[in-house]
């Protein structure tokens, strides 16, 4: 046999221990150009700017 845990943890003590588990919301804020909500640090993916200048082609800079 493999080892094993001596005994069950209570639902109390993994709750406990899981109660830092969950993931942060992602900050988003408004892109300087389009208004639409992105990252800090991403470039925005509704016109494919970052620093005022565009890495990729999307649809709404086409129009
Ligand atoms: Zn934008």
């Amino acid at each position: 046999m493999p080892p094993q845990p001596k005994r069950k943890l209570s639902k109390a003590r993994r709750d406990r221990r899981r109660a830092h588990d969950s993931l942060p919301a992602i900050h988003l804020i408004a892109c300087p150009k389009c208004d639409a909500l992105r990252q800090p640090h991403r470039l925005c993916p509704e016109c494919g700017t970052y620093r005022g200048e565009t890495y990729i082609e999307t649809q709404a800079e086409k129009k």
